[in-house]
């Protein structure tokens, strides 16, 4: 059996060769703590540092002192929720977020909420958008915040983030973005688009796991926030612990190859994208797309098959590797809470699926994959499978 076809770069990538490349000397002869400032190996360490805090600085159209390194995009969230939610106690402490939110999000909400927090979770429409009527409503002087994620992991659905930023300021609210699927698939500028906290991971654009960033505005307005992890007093004393330098290396030179070739690269995923879901709108009779195709990233699709389960579906298409609802709760038989906030019922939720292409993913592929695919959706389809 050949290799599983990856549709699922959404969970997570491979780490890209040119990243391995800038990694290796890391590990080795530049082994060195950024933060020994007594000699040449931490001197060395540091450089590298700043260089790949540059990197994810430019490619957020923001200044490097803005970049708080994180192990990945959950614990940059909870650092901008819980961490504003301490620093602002007793002067604002209301959240605006979104059902559709990744479970960090939602979870960290919690969490701000047992604190003391109030928090609002507004809905989405069919399409996946947030209302800004709603949004609007929802808003009080009292608001700390309004989280609402750039792209949807799910779906790919895109949020208006600068819309949804400038109702947060008329009432003088922060706005806070998750945009881990954003970064590397779709241009981002912090100033354009108004963000005053931003999370992303290393993980979801070819650098390796365990390496994440929260950007945190420091001017007009200075954002503060409390630390969620104490120590040496690291990253401006917000993220203790010593430099992952691997992993920021990495971090910066992938974020770096995203925006040299993103327009050249989204229209080649998009096409890849829309090859794969127009064949199966073709060949599957009676299946949609969740979601908007409008305001989507160009790898991703989430496709319903009314009536084919997913855990009949993906036994039956094994020489394709994709994902139902979100990884990180694959475990749980709980529809996905994304799509049952667009409205699907709970069947239709069992029965979609989430395909993302990424930047090692071939035509062949996606020819090999609408094969399997519709041939499955078929089979379940002519011989069902009982309970
Ligand atoms: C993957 C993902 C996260 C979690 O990122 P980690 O770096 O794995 O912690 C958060 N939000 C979104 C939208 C994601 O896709």
């Amino acid at each position: 059996m050949p290799a599983p076809i990856y549709l699922d770069y959404n969970a997570t990538t491979p780490v890209d060769p040119a990243v391995v490349e800038v990694m290796l000397p890391t590990l080795t002869e530049h082994f060195g703590n950024p933060s020994s400032d007594g000699h040449a190996f931490g001197w060395v360490a540091d450089e590298l540092v700043v260089q790949g805090r540059e990197q994810i600085a430019a490619a957020l159209g923001a200044q490097p002192e803005t970049i708080v390194f994180t192990c990945g995009a959950t614990e940059a969230v909870n650092l901008a929720i819980c961490g504003a939610v301490e620093a602002y106690r007793g002067k604002r402490d209301h959240i605006v977020t979104v059902a559709t939110e990744h479970k960090a999000v939602l979870q960290a909400c919690e969490v701000a909420e047992r604190d003391g927090a109030r928090v609002t979770v507004l809905g989405v429409g069919p399409d996946g958008l947030l209302d800004l009527n709603e949004l609007r409503a929802a808003i009080t002087d009292e608001t700390l915040m309004v989280a609402v994620m750039w792209a949807n992991n799910e779906t790919g659905v895109i949020q208006p983030i600068h819309a949804i930023a400038e109702i947060a300021h008329e009432h003088g609210a922060l706005m806070m973005t998750d945009a881990t699927q954003a970064v590397g698939k779709v241009p981002i500028d912090v100033d354009a688009a108004g963000v005053d906290l931003l999370a992303c991971s290393g993980h979801k654009c070819y650098a390796p796991k365990g390496v994440g960033a929260l950007y945190r505005r420091r001017r007009k307005p200075r954002v503060r926030l409390a630390p969620m992890i104490v120590g040496g007093g690291h990253e401006d004393g917000l993220r203790s612990g010593t430099l992952n330098v691997p992993g920021i290396v990495g971090f910066g030179k992938a974020v770096e190859i995203a925006v040299t070739h993103s327009d050249d690269e989204a229209s080649r995923l998009a096409a890849l994208r829309d090859r794969l879901e127009g064949a199966l709108l073709d060949r599957c009779s009676d299946a949609r797309v969740n979601g908007t195709t409008e305001h989507r990233l160009p790898n991703t699709t989430n496709m319903v098959f009314p009536g084919v389960r997913t855990r009949d579906l993906l036994p039956a298409m094994r020489g394709v590797a994709v994902s139902t609802g979100s990884a990180c709760q694959t475990k749980t038989a709980k529809p996905s809470h994304v799509l049952t906030a667009m409205g699907l019922s709970g069947a239709d939720a069992f029965a979609s699926v989430r395909f993302s292409v990424g930047r090692f993913t071939t035509e062949a592929e996606i020819d090999r994959a609408i094969e399997e695919i519709a041939a499955a959706v078929e089979k379940i389809r002519t011989e069902p499978v009982t309970v």
